[in-house]
Formats: C-alpha cells, structure tokens, sequence
C-alpha cells in the first residue's frame, strides 16, 4: 500500500468527514511546489486557501518563526506581550485603525467584530439596537453565530437554534440594502470581494454609498477582509481599492503565513468599547503566530511588492483568456475566480490535481489564490498545466 493511501486509510478511520478532500496527501513544501506523501510535485495555486502568502516555507518566515519558538512559544493573555503589540501597531498604522484583537481564525475575528459592533450599540443606544446586515452569498465562519451571519441558506440547516438579529440584503443593490436598514441597525457586514461566494467583485458605487449611509446612521461598517486583506487584492487591505474606511476589519487566511491567526481591527471611536473580561480567548496573540505575521508584514506591505501582486494578477489573467474553455475571468490582484464553458470547475480541479496543479473551486468556479511571491515562470506554468486539462475535455 502507498503511504497516500495509508494515510488517507487512516483520516477515513479517524477524522469528522467535514471535508470533500481531493485524494492526495501532502508531505512537505518550498515555495509554490508542494510534495505529496509518494514523492509526486505538485504546484500550488491555492495557497492552503489563502493562507501561505509566501508560499511553503519561505525562508525569512521560517527563520523569524523558529526564532521565537526558541524564545517563548506562548504566555497567557495575564501578561504583556511584545510580538503582539509590535504586530498591533502594524495593523493599527497601516489600516488607519485604533486597536487590535486577536484570535486564531477567521471566524473569531468575525465573532469579536459582532460582539464590539453590540456593544458599541448597546452602550450608546440601549438594549434593542442590535440587528446586522449582511449579504447574500457571504461567508463569514462556521461558529453558530457566524453561521447566521452568513447570507446562503445552505449554512442555515441543521444546527438550530442559530443567533438572531441578522438581515440579509443582495449585493451590488444599495436599495435592498437601505431597505434592510432600520431602527434596530447597528452594524453593516460585507466582503468587499465575496470569496467563497464566488469571487464576486462589489462594485465601488455600492461600497460607498453603504458607508456613507452607515456614518450618516451611526451604523458601524465591518469589512470582512478574512479573505481579501494583507495584499491579496494588490492593496494591503481591498477597501483601500473603494477609497472607504470601516469602523472594524477582520484578517485572517494570509496574515500569518501559514499559521492561525484572526485579528479583528476598530476604529478611534471604538476603542474603548470592550472592558476585561468582555472578550478574551487562550490561544489569541501567540508570540510564535505574531513573529510569523510580522514577517510576512515586512514583505508585503510594501509598495513595489503590492505593485507586483497587481501586475502578475493581470498578467494570469490574460493567460486564462487565451485557454480555450474558459469564459471568463474575474480578478483582484491575486484572488482569481474563472469561469468555463462547460461548467464543469469541480471536474477540472480534480483532473488538474493529477496533472500536478492544486486548485480550488469556488461556487461554480475554479479559484486561484496563489501564493503573493509566486514568479512569472511559475504562473506559465500553472496556466499551461490548467490548459491541457482544459482543453483535452
Ligand atoms: C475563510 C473565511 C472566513 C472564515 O475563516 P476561518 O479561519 O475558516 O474561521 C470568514 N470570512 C471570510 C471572508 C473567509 O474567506
């Protein structure tokens, strides 16, 4: 028996079937390529979903990581922690925003964000101001609450009851927006890019329009940039494409590299919001997770580099045109979603994984999330392994 099929044995044995998995065991990585468990080379255009920014184990990143762990690996949030605050003060300059929380995922970052966005209402207003809106085909997370933040019907089964107080409207329609608005509003959630939703691009008027009505109402705007931040989009954070400012911003996938993290970011006049012991988690602000987060900040947030996300982002994207099967194409920076003739992105992915091509779907669409740093020959790459499999059905 291959030591695939071993392990693959083994998670059937031993692990929740909550994943459809593609049948491949991956054993260690460097740069795009990753390496299955039998020695077969794959490249990697997925990005553990997002998540490896710099690719597999990018040298610098391994180096300030393994720094810290030979430093401290954690301490409890009873003590000051340096990595944390340096990590902090990044986010806090880069977004223009005030102050920091963190956690280990998106959907924590996304959990903080409702529970400030309450708060803030709460304390202002009193008991009732406690709706949010969101969009419909979002995502948001997993927890129960994040769940019912999400605008798919699908994620509202099984597991009821869900948290209330959320209203959903349809994206790039400001109307059913501001119809959705009432005096119970207290917060407006979107993605500026609906990732798993299929990478559904807003469009600038809508954005704006929402965050003017959001200052207008008081109502605070949480952008859900789990997905979209830390340079994905070519921007450091993909509202900066709609010229906005959100009162609180959630991070996760890319931010540490390959390690968990979830941040979720205020604005001035929420700074205050949260008291001890209204928020907290064990594992939030670990110092091994924030020394990898900082050294892909020190990589990507940087001009000539978000310069060359948008660049290579175009640059595959005209590529994909020219296949033969492929529809269309919708892209910001490095986030890609594309759409083909036959409809058929859960089949190709597949067959592009045996061809050596990792690639994900996304709703009705194959989705590339490559790694920020991939290079130009790797994309030629990528796209012609895509190619043949595409064009041979
Ligand atoms: C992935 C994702 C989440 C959830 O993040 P987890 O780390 O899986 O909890 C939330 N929002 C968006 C936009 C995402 O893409």
């Amino acid at each position: 028996m291959s030591n695939q099929d071993k392990i693959i044995g083994l998670d059937n044995e031993n692990i929740m079937h909550t994943y459809g998995r593609y049948p491949v065991a991956l054993k260690s990585g460097k740069g795009v390529f990753a390496k299955g468990a039998d020695g077969k080379e794959y490249l990697d255009v997925s990005s553990g979903i997002g998540v490896n920014s710099l690719g597999y184990c990018n040298d610098g990143w391994v180096q300030a990581v393994t720094e810290q762990l030979n430093t401290i690996q954690h301490m409890s949030n009873y003590y000051y922690n340096e990595k944390a605050s340096l990590l902090a003060q990044q986010l806090c300059n880069s977004s223009g925003l005030s102050r920091a929380f963190f956690g280990n995922s998106g959907a924590e970052a996304n959990e903080c964000a409702i529970k400030v966005a309450r708060k803030y209402s709460f304390d202002k207003y009193g008991e009732n101001r406690n709706e949010i809106i969101t969009l419909n085909n979002s995502f948001h997370g997993r927890t129960v609450t994040t769940l019912s933040a999400t605008g798919q019907d699908v994620f509202h089964n099984f597991f009821f009851p869900f948290t209330d107080g959320f209203k959903y409207a349809q994206p790039n329609d400001f109307e059913s927006v501001k119809n959705a608005v009432s005096d119970k509003t207290c917060a407006i959630m979107i993605e500026c890019i609906q990732g798993e939703g299929g990478v559904n691009i807003m469009n600038a008027d809508f954005v704006t329009e929402i965050a003017k009505l959001c200052s207008e109402k008081d109502i605070l705007l949480i952008v859900d940039e789990v997905q979209t931040g830390i340079g994905r989009t070519g921007k450091l954070f993909a509202f900066e494409h709609f010229g906005i400012k959100p009162d609180l911003l959630t991070l996760a996938k890319g931010l540490g590299g390959g390690l968990p993290i979830g941040v979720c970011l205020c604005s001035e006049k929420l700074k205050d919001v949260m008291s001890p012991s209204t928020h907290g988690t064990t594992f939030g602000s670990n110092p091994v997770v924030c020394a990898g987060a900082l050294y892909v900040l020190s990589v990507v947030n940087n001009e000539n580099f978000l310069n060359e996300v948008c660049k290579k982002g175009d640059y595959l994207c005209e590529k994909l045109l020219k296949i033969e099967g492929v529809k269309s194409v919708r892209h910001k920076g490095l986030m890609v979603g594309i759409e083909l003739e036959l409809d058929n992105a859960k089949e190709m992915a597949a067959k592009c994984t045996e061809n050596g091509l990792l690639i994900i779907t996304a709703k009705n669409l194959l989705r590339m999330l490559p790694p920020l740093n991939i290079t130009y020959e790797e994309i030629d790459k990528a796209v012609e392994i895509l190619k043949t499999v595409v064009e041979n059905k």
